[in-house]
């Protein structure tokens, strides 16, 4: 027997939780599903600087800790299983988790995003053996060592900073000669002693008996490569969807992300979608936060209109 909802939530990152406290908080009954960490993507960012509110900054481990407490509050009911198939063909929409089948009158997908992966020989059988896509997670262990990160974006510049906590030496390498963070993060990044850069740069090659040891680093201008020491690679080369489980359901862009209505509604009735997932402009937990309150009020209504 399916348990019935008025809304089911696909992801609890900023854009599920959010969406969760304003399903809550209008009375409707709630459950989101999350298959790995509550807060997602942004759960593993050591400082959120940029969410109003906190002066000082959150970590965004804290921050997600408290839109959890805030969504449960209003009784959304939190269930720590992976989403296993969909099926968005009916009035109520159908959810599976290995635990159970739940439906539900509206889905919010807010399903986020994943690292791409570092694709050179050498990466696949290096990673988590030096090869790491998480810096609060695995950045204690390169204590007074020599890392590198790959990429040139938020993510890349502002986990580089965080990784001198730590490591002795953080090289950036990024394909071009022009970073993509923004000017704040770059201008600490340019000011920090224990920071170098190898623009115009990509990795070619990862060496390694059971470790990391060295990389290839390829000038992508003058073709030519050098062989650096280094102990550890954290990789953030931007991001792909977590859309698999929509495929060929929803109309999704051509790089995998939900495209909605200015209500947020999916290409079927009763399915909404919300923050990184979703095919917009800004990736930015507030913006998530946005979206997803947007995509609650939106389930909402579109509930009403068919009772
Ligand atoms: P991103 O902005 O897409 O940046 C990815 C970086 O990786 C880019 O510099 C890109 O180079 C590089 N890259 C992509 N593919 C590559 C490849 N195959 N080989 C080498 N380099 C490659 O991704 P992100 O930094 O993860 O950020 C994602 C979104 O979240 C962004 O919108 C970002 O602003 C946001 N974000 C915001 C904050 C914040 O507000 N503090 C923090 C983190 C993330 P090119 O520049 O040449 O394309």
């Amino acid at each position: 027997m399916s348990k019935e909802y008025d809304v089911l939530i696909i992801g609890g990152g900023p854009a599920g939780l959010t969406a969760g406290l304003y399903a809550g908080r209008s009375m409707l009954t709630t459950r989101l599903f999350e298959k790995e960490l509550i807060g997602g993507q942004a759960s593993i960012t050591d400082i959120i600087e940029n969410y109003p509110g906190f002066p000082e900054g959150i970590t965004g481990f804290e921050l997600a800790e408290k839109m959890r407490e805030q969504a449960q509050k209003f009784e959304v009911e939190i269930d720590l299983s992976e989403v296993t198939s969909v099926d968005l063909s009916g009035a109520l929409k159908k959810v599976t988790t290995p635990d159970g089948e739940y439906v539900a009158k509206s889905i919010i997908i807010t399903s986020g995003v994943r690292p791409s992966k570092l694709e050179v020989p050498g990466a696949a059988a290096l990673t988590g053996r030096g090869i790491s896509y998480c810096a609060t997670c695995d950045g204690p262990f390169f204590r007074d060592k020599r890392v590198m990160v790959i990429g040139g974006g938020n993510s890349a510049v502002e986990e580089a900073i965080y990784l001198t906590k730590f490591a002795s030496q953080v090289t950036i390498v990024h394909r071009r000669d022009e970073l993509r963070a923004e000017k704040i993060v770059q201008e600490r990044a340019f000011k920090n002693e224990k920071i170098d850069f190898l623009l115009d740069s990509v990795l070619s090659r990862v060496s390694g008996e059971n470790s990391v040891a060295s990389v290839a680093v390829k000038n992508v201008k003058t073709d030519e490569e050098m062989e650096v020491a280094v102990d550890g690679i954290f990789v953030f080369v931007g991001n792909l969807p977590n859309t698999e489980l929509f495929d060929g359901m929803l109309d999704l862009d051509g790089s995998g992300y939900i495209i909605t209505d200015d209500t947020l509604m999916a290409s079927v009735p009763g399915v909404f979608a919300a923050g990184d997932v979703r095919k917009n402009n800004l990736k930015q937990v507030v913006w998530a936060a946005a979206e997803g309150a947007l995509a609650a009020v939106s389930a909402e209504k579109f509930i009403e209109s068919q009772e």
